[in-house]
């Protein structure tokens, strides 16, 4: 599932959007929806950044006891392309 990085021309904003088929883009803080795409980093260092945090989060769910949420982690690790 592609994410990528916009900048809200309205309001300056930037931020991250998952794209789905049919998303209609609109800036989470002003509604506005004239957005500019920008260029996102290098895919290895997200990617990287992502399984990094989801690992992080796995061990800490792992502690807590809390597999289904693990399991769940599992599932968007194996999916994430
Ligand atoms: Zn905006």
């Amino acid at each position: 599932m592609p994410i990528f990085e916009y900048s809200c021309r309205s309001c300056q904003a930037q931020f991250e959007l998952l794209v789905r088929t049919g998303t209609e883009l609109a800036c989470p803080t002003c509604g506005g929806v004239d957005l500019e795409k920008l260029l996102s980093l290098p895919a290895i260092k997200s990617e990287n950044t992502h399984r990094n945090a989801l690992a992080a989060a796995k061990k800490r769910d792992q502690k807590l006891g809390n597999e289904k949420a693990a399991a769940q982690r599992e599932y968007e690790i194996k999916h994430n392309d």
